[in-house]
C-alpha cells in the first residue's frame, strides 16, 4: 500500500522536522495547508512543507497520524512557502518558528482565512407611492448616486447615524441590504498633483524604465527633497499598471502622517499593517492583500511577508532604520527579505534615505544598485548649518549651555518652537551618597537604576525594575544623596523653570504610553506658537513640523565612545536626521550639539564634508577590519541562571567550529557580554567573521545539529543572530 508521510513545519523550538501520516486518502494534500496534528499531549496547528509517498511500512509505524485539515486549499501561495523555507536557511532558525513571524496570529492558529464581510445598501425598488422624511431622502439620494451600493459605515460617516431610517426604506422595499467584502475606504477626493521636480522625474522614469525587472535601487535624498512625492508617482503609476506595492517604514508613532498622503493622493485600495492594528485587522489586511483586493501594502518590519500576487514594486522608507532588524526570535532584515522578494518577483525595489545605511553605499560601490539623488529641498528650504558648543562651558550641569539657553530664548521670543534630543528616559541616570559612594544598581543586571522622579521610583530600563525612590543612603543612613547625568524629565523640568511661559511638551516612551497620547503631542505642536518640545531619538525620524527652527542635540558624545561597531555611523545618521527637522517651512533654521569633544574629528568631517564623506569614511575603516559591509559577521549569543554556563557552552561550540579545518572563518570568543548580566542572567558571545558569506554559513549547517544536541542546550538559552546590529 502506498502511505503518504507529511512533513509538518509546527511551532515549537527544535531544529527537527516532524512527520505524520496522513489521516486520509481522499484528500489531495499539498505544500501550505494547515493541518491540526497531536504533538506531546498537545494538538498543534502546523503548516504542510513537504509530501512524500512510500511503500516501506517501517519507515511509518512509529508514526502519528494527523487530527485534520484545516484548509482544503494552501493558505498561501509557494512563493511565500519558499520565502520562507529561504528565511529558515539563512537565519539558521527553525521552520516552524519562522510561521510564527511570517504568517497573522490568527491564521497560524487556525482561525478563519475568509475575508470577512460588512453590510452594504442599494437601491431595489422607486420611492414613487412614499413621501421619505429628511433622513430617508438624504439616503434615497446618496443611494441613488452610488448604484453600486455603499457600505454602512459610509452612509454613517456622510450623514451620521441612521438606522432607523434605514430599517424604514428596507420596510418599503425601497432599499435592499447586500454583504460584501470589507475593504479600506477609497478617498474619492480630488487629490492634488504635484509637478515633480527635474531630479524626482529623472527617479521615477529610471525606475519606471526598469518595471518588470528585478532592479534595486538607493534613492538618496536630503530631508525633505521629496523623496515621498517621488514614492507616490511610482505608486500610482504602479496601480494604473493593475499592480501591487509593498511599502515598508519604520517603527514610529507616526504612520498616520505618512498613510494619510497617500491616502490624499492615491485612488487606490490601501491597507496598513502597524503594531496598532487589532489581530483582526491584520487578517483582513492580510487576506485582503493575497486576494489581490488591496493595490498598497504600507507596514513597519513584518508587512514584508504580506503575501502579493500582483506585486510590482517594492519602497523601502527610510532604509537605514534599526527598526527593520528584528532582535529577537528569528533575526531578520526587513530590508534584506524584501531584496529576496524582488528578486524573485522580478520587480524593482526603491530604498530610500537621506542618510543610507553603509550596507546600501558599499552595494552602490559594488554596481549592485542603482543610485538616484535628490539634492535640494523640494520646498526650496535651506538645510540649517550644524554649530557645535563645547558641553564643559558654562551652565554645563543643567544640560543646557548658556549659547544654547540664549538661542532658545531668541527663537521662543520670535514665536517659533524648539526641539531638543536627549536620548535618555527618565530625571537622572545616577543616584549616588556622597558620604560612601553608594549608586543605586539594579539586583538584577550589570546596570545602574534609573532615577524617575515625578513617578517618585527608581526604574531599570535594561529589565524593567522598580522601587521606591529612597531618600537615605540605604549602606550608611546619611541623607545626602545626589543625582548626576540628566535626563528627558530633568531637562522637561528646567526649561519649564527658565521658560515658565512656554509650554513644555516631553515626547518619550514614558509620556506616550496611554493610546494616542502620541497622536495628541503630534497634534498640539502642529497648532503652532511657541513650544519646547523635549524627547529622544522618537522624534528624529520623519516628522515635518513646519514651525521648528532650532533643534538641539544635547548628549551627542554618547554615540562618541560606544564599544558598539556602528556607533558611529548611527550618530551620524542621527545627527544629519535631526538636523532635517528644523526649518522645514519658511522659516530659517539652525542646529546646536552639545558635546565634550567639539575638536573631534567626527564633527569636523560630519559638520564641514556631510554624511557621504563621512559615510564613505567609516566604509573604509570597516574595509580595513573586514567587518560589514565587507566581512560576514555572525554572533552566537547564549544566557544562563549559573554564572559560568553561558560561556562554558559558547567553548563547546566554539570547540565543534574547531574541529573543521578551515580558515575562512575566524572565530573569535567567547567572550562575556559587555553588560554580563541581564535580567538575572549572564550572558556571553562568540563571533564568527568571515570575508565571503558562504563559508560562514556552511561551518554553521554543517554544526548545527551537533550545537542543538550539547547537554547544555538544556539549561542555557542560546541563539543565532545573522548580520548582527551590534554586538553589545
Ligand atoms: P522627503 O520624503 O524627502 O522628506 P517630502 O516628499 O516629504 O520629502 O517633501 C518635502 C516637502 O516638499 C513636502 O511638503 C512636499 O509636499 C513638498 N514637495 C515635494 N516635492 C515637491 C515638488 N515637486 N514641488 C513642490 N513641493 C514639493
Ligand atoms: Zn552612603
Ligand atoms: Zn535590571
Amino acid at each position: 500500500m502506498k502511505l503518504t508521510i507529511l512533513q509538518i513545519a509546527l511551532p515549537c523550538p527544535l531544529r527537527l522536522s516532524f512527520d505524520y501520516l496522513s489521516n486520509n486518502s481522499e484528500i489531495t494534500w499539498q505544500t501550505g495547508m494547515r493541518v491540526k496534528v497531536p504533538f506531546g499531549n498537545r494538538e498543534l496547528i502546523g503548516i504542510i512543507v513537504n509530501i512524500q509517498q512510500t511503500h516501506e511500512e517501517n519507515k511509518t509505524s512509529k508514526l502519528k497520524t494527523i487530527i485534520e485539515a484545516i484548509d482544503q486549499q494552501p493558505i498561501f501561495e509557494a512563493d511565500l512557502l519558499s520565502l520562507t523555507q529561504w528565511l529558515s536557511d539563512y537565519y539558521h532558525h527553525p521552520i516552524g518558528d519562522c510561521f510564527q513571524t511570517v504568517l497573522p496570529k490568527k491564521i497560524r492558529l487556525g482561525g478563519s482565512a475568509e475575508l470577512e464581510t460588512e453590510t452594504y445598501w442599494q437601491l431595489s425598488g422607486d420611492k414613487n407611492e412614499f413621501k421619505l422624511g429628511k433622513k430617508q431622502q438624504q439616503l434615497f439620494t446618496l443611494l441613488k448616486d452610488h448604484p453600486e451600493g455603499i457600505s454602512q459605515k459610509v452612509i454613517y460617516q456622510h450623514i451620521g447615524q441612521c438606522r432607523t431610517s434605514l430599517l424604514g426604506l428596507e420596510d418599503k422595499k425601497i432599499i435592499r441590504s447586500v454583504q460584501n467584502i470589507k475593504q479600506p475606504l477609497i478617498s474619492h477626493d480630488a487629490v492634488q498633483h504635484c509637478q515633480l521636480n527635474q531630479e524626482q522625474q529623472l527617479a521615477v522614469d529610471s525606475v519606471w524604465k526598469k518595471k518588470s525587472l528585478f532592479s534595486p535601487f538607493l534613492l538618496q535624498g536630503v530631508t525633505g527633497s521629496g523623496k515621498t512625492e517621488v514614492y507616490m508617482q511610482l505608486a500610482e503609476n504602479m496601480v494604473n499598471a493593475g499592480k501591487q506595492i509593498l511599502i515598508l517604514i519604520p517603527e514610529i508613532g507616526l504612520t498616520t502622517q505618512f498613510v494619510d498622503r497617500f491616502k490624499r493622493r492615491l485612488n487606490a485600495r490601501i491597507v496598513v499593517l502597524n503594531s496598532a492594528i487589532s489581530d483582526g485587522e491584520r487578517t483582513q489586511s492580510w487576506l485582503l492583500a493575497k486576494a489581490g483586493l488591496a493595490d498598497i501594502v504600507i507596514g513597519t518590519r513584518s508587512a514584508v511577508f504580506t503575501p502579493l500576487p500582483n506585486l510590482g514594486l517594492i519602497i523601502i522608507d527610510e532604509e537605514h532604520d534599526a527598526s527593520y532588524k528584528q532582535q529577537d526570535g528569528l533575526r531578520y532584515h526587513a530590508r534584506n527579505v524584501a531584496l529576496i522578494r524582488a528578486q524573485r518577483a522580478n520587480v524593482p525595489i526603491v530604498m530610500g534615505s537621506a542618510t543610507p545605511s553603509l550596507e546600501s553605499l558599499y552595494n552602490v560601490e559594488q554596481q549592485r544598485y542603482q543610485v538616484l539623488t535628490l539634492n535640494q529641498r523640494a520646498t526650496g528650504a535651506n538645510i540649517p548649518k550644524i554649530k557645535l558648543i563645547d558641553s564643559r562651558g558654562p551652565m554645563a550641569n543643567s544640560g543646557i549651555s548658556t549659547v544654547l539657553y540664549h538661542a532658545i530664548k531668541t527663537q521662543l521670543a520670535a514665536d517659533n518652537q524648539v526641539l531638543l534630543f536627549i536620548n535618555r528616559r527618565g530625571f537622572a541616570p545616577v543616584l549616588m551618597c556622597h558620604d560612601c559612594g553608594w549608586q543605586a544598581t539594579c539586583s538584577h543586571c550589570d546596570a545602574r537604576m534609573i532615577v524617575h522622579q515625578r513617578r517618585n521610583i527608581l526604574c531599570c530600563h535594561h529589565c524593567g525594575l522598580i522601587q521606591r525612590l529612597v531618600e537615605q543612603c540605604p549602606t550608611c543612613k546619611a541623607g545626602d544623596l545626589k543625582t548626576y547625568g540628566a535626563g528627558t524629565e530633568q531637562i522637561e523640568h528646567t526649561l519649564q523653570a527658565y521658560f515658565p511661559e512656554t509650554p513644555v511638551l516631553r515626547i518619550d516612551r514614558d509620556s506616550t504610553q496611554k493610546v494616542n497620547a502620541f497622536a495628541e503631542i503630534v497634534d498640539d505642536i502642529r497648532q503652532g506658537g511657541a513650544k519646547i518640545l523635549v524627547g529622544t531619538q522618537m522624534l528624529a525620524k520623519g516628522h515635518d513640523f513646519h514651525d521648528v527652527t532650532l533643534v538641539g542635540v544635547l548628549d551627542a558624545d554618547q554615540g562618541l565612545f560606544s564599544a558598539d561597531f556602528r556607533a558611529t555611523e548611527s550618530l551620524a545618521q542621527l545627527i544629519i536626521q535631526v538636523t532635517g527637522r528644523a526649518g522645514r517651512g519658511d522659516k530659517k533654521g539652525e542646529v546646536f550639539i552639545q558635546t565634550s569633544q567639539p575638536q573631534h574629528e567626527f564633527w569636523q568631517d560630519l559638520i564641514k564634508h556631510g554624511y557621504a564623506f563621512t559615510a564613505q569614511k567609516i566604509l573604509a575603516e570597516r574595509k580595513m577590519m573586514a567587518m560589514p559591509p565587507t566581512g560576514s559577521l555572525c554572533v552566537i549569543r547564549a544566557e544562563a541562571q549559573d554564572e559560568p554556563l553561558a560561556m562554558q557552552f559558547l567553548s563547546e561550540v566554539s570547540g565543534l567550529f574547531h574541529q573543521a579545518s578551515q580558515q575562512d572563518v575566524i572565530i573569535m570568543g567567547p567572550v562575556p557580554a559587555i553588560m554580563e548580566k541581564r535580567a538575572g542572567r549572564y550572558r556571553a558571545q562568540l563571533l564568527l567573521l568571515s570575508q565571503q558569506r558562504k563559508p560562514l554559513h556552511q561551518l554553521l549547517d554543517h554544526f548545527m545539529p551537533s550545537i542543538s544536541s550539547l547537554k547544555l542546550t538544556r539549561k542555557v538559552r542560546w541563539s543565532i543572530d545573522i548580520d548582527p546590529l551590534d554586538l553589545l
